[in-house]
């Protein structure tokens, strides 16, 4: 089973999207719209959304020029519409576990699926995400497929980390570059959203400016998460508690708030050193021990600790033991920090 494999379907354009639409949009009515998009971008800033509203307005029976889909018609309600497929990360229906990869599997069920006629609409449309998720040999098995796209079938594959994409893929698809709106837009839109407006400065700053991810960490309570992770990084330093058994409570937490919360310490200190006390920073509440810490550790630890913190975030997507992932990265947190005076 695909998780989200009922996109929502009364999408609309994000506020911060409306002239990339414009300009797909011309693209599409001009006729020269690829067969394969790559929707590349942060995370957090409504790709998928986009895609969906494209979809629809593939989909839709009632053909709209402007419109994302009607969301009226029947093609529009449909939760699983016979001429769409969504290919994601699958859930283990037995274990309930995520898989970490996207598998040949899926890949070539989808290409089972382009090669039928369409049932209800003139196009077909398969959206894979995270693209750069497919094993080598999912990717070699779309690289054929988009080599010779089946006519009226659009694939829209949608990339937070385009460098972990192979070369090939990329080159055959039509790319679409999606960047982080201004602040401003997040802020009014998050607003808009009837976030707690107190939430809005720190979930913007924790996800670096990314507004769906920052409605995220509002919505979720990711932010509590968030600040007992910083007070666990933080009592590691201060001796206080094993990073042993720090590593073993991280495991029960969302797999990748702790990396996000130690990246966000670690983005803060190079800032604090490098820019000065006056640094704009994300835990700003505990701008005084962070200083400290500043003040007394390396730029090169700071950095050892970073490299294997991106290692990290690579491995997680692995079978790599989590665990051990985070007892060395909270053991080497541990050397760098354990002399800084806590004050
Ligand atoms: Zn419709």
């Amino acid at each position: 089973m695909d998780i989200n494999n009922t996109i929502n379907n009364s999408e609309f354009i994000l506020p911060w999207q409306e002239l990339i639409w414009q300009q797909v949009l011309n693209t599409k009515n001009q006729n020269h719209i690829a067969h394969a998009l790559l929707f590349a971008g942060p995370l957090g800033i409504g790709k998928l959304q986009f895609a969906t509203a494209f979809k629809s307005s593939l989909l839709c029976s009632k053909n709209s020029i402007s419109e994302p889909g009607c969301g009226q018609c029947r093609f529009c309600k449909m939760s699983e519409h016979p001429d769409f497929h969504n290919v994601t990360f699958e859930v283990d229906e037995k274990t309930g576990k995520v898989s970490k990869s996207i598998k040949i599997d899926q890949i070539r069920k989808i290409i089972e699926f382009s090669l039928l006629h369409s049932h209800y609409s003139k196009a077909k449309i398969i959206i894979i995400h995270p693209a750069e998720a497919m094993t080598v040999s999912a990717s070699n098995a779309l690289l054929k497929i988009l080599e010779e796209p089946p006519e009226g079938t659009y694939f829209v594959l949608i990339s937070n980390e385009t460098h972990n994409l192979s070369a090939t893929i990329k080159s055959r698809c039509q790319l679409v570059q999606f960047k982080i709106p201004d602040a401003n837009v997040s802020r009014q839109w998050l607003l808009s959203q009837s976030i707690n407006k107190e939430l809005i400065e720190p979930c913007l700053k924790l996800a670096f400016n990314a507004p769906i991810a920052a409605k995220d960490y509002a919505d979720k309570k990711y932010i509590e998460q968030h600040i007992i992770l910083i007070n666990n990084i933080l009592s590691i330093t201060n001796n206080s508690v094993d990073p042993m058994d720090i590593a073993s409570t991280w495991l029960k937490i969302e797999s990748n708030l702790p990396l996000q919360a130690l990246y966000s310490c670690l983005s803060d200190l190079i800032l604090l050193k490098s820019v000065g006390s006056e640094s704009e920073i994300i835990n700003d509440s505990n701008r005084a021990i962070l200083q400290n810490i500043a003040n007394s550790v390396s730029f090169t630890g700071l950095y050892v600790i970073l490299d294997k913190l991106l290692l990290a975030k690579h491995q997680i997507k692995s079978n790599i033991s989590l665990l051990g992932i985070y007892e060395d990265i909270l053991n080497l947190w541990q050397r760098l920090t354990n002399k800084v005076k806590i004050i």
